[in-house]
């Protein structure tokens, strides 16, 4: 069965920094198409993360956004600049536990913790979420197509046994 929900982390599973600390708000779009920021900086995403949400929402899949940043609006300003907002249902952004995070998708789609699947690259927010039923992905070198599979195969083989 496909999981019902699929969340993303934001630093350093679908961009290659701390929004907190590596890039320099304010950010803005120019002509060129790349968003830069205040010390025009370009700021990119890792190279596969806007194909694969593509043809995640393509597929029909839920997305969502979990990040413990204490940057929030820095973190949407991103996404709105990305054009990244399209793909999700929902975003939590703010510190603290994502269990917390989870909490929130779990009372707005009733979907429960063992029919989501989760992609982050700290081991803290791993252990956390795996210990309440929720397929997760270690990302230890930015989001790329070879751990979508291996989440989506994961998360079948869960739900198979
Ligand atoms: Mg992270």
């Amino acid at each position: 069965m496909k999981p019902k929900l699929i969340v993303f982390d934001l630093d350093y599973t679908l961009w290659p920094f701390w929004v907190d600390t590596h890039v320099t708000p304010p950010f803005c779009k120019e002509r060129d198409g790349k968003v830069y920021d205040a010390n025009r900086q370009v700021v990119n995403l890792y190279p596969d993360s806007l194909e694969i949400l593509k043809h995640l929402k393509d597929n029909d899949y839920d997305l969502a956004v979990a990040s413990r940043t204490g940057s929030t609006e820095e973190a949407e300003q991103l996404l709105h600049l990305f054009d990244m907002n399209k793909y999700f249902v929902m975003k939590q952004i703010y510190p603290g536990r994502k269990t917390t995070h989870f909490s929130k998708f779990q009372n707005a789609f009733n979907h429960c913790y063992t029919d989501m699947l989760f992609f982050d690259d700290e081991h803290r927010n791993i252990r956390d979420l795996s210990s309440i039923g929720v397929t997760c992905v270690l990302v230890e070198e930015g989001m790329n197509w070879d751990y979508l599979n291996r989440g989506l195969n994961l998360h079948k083989e869960k739900k198979s046994s």
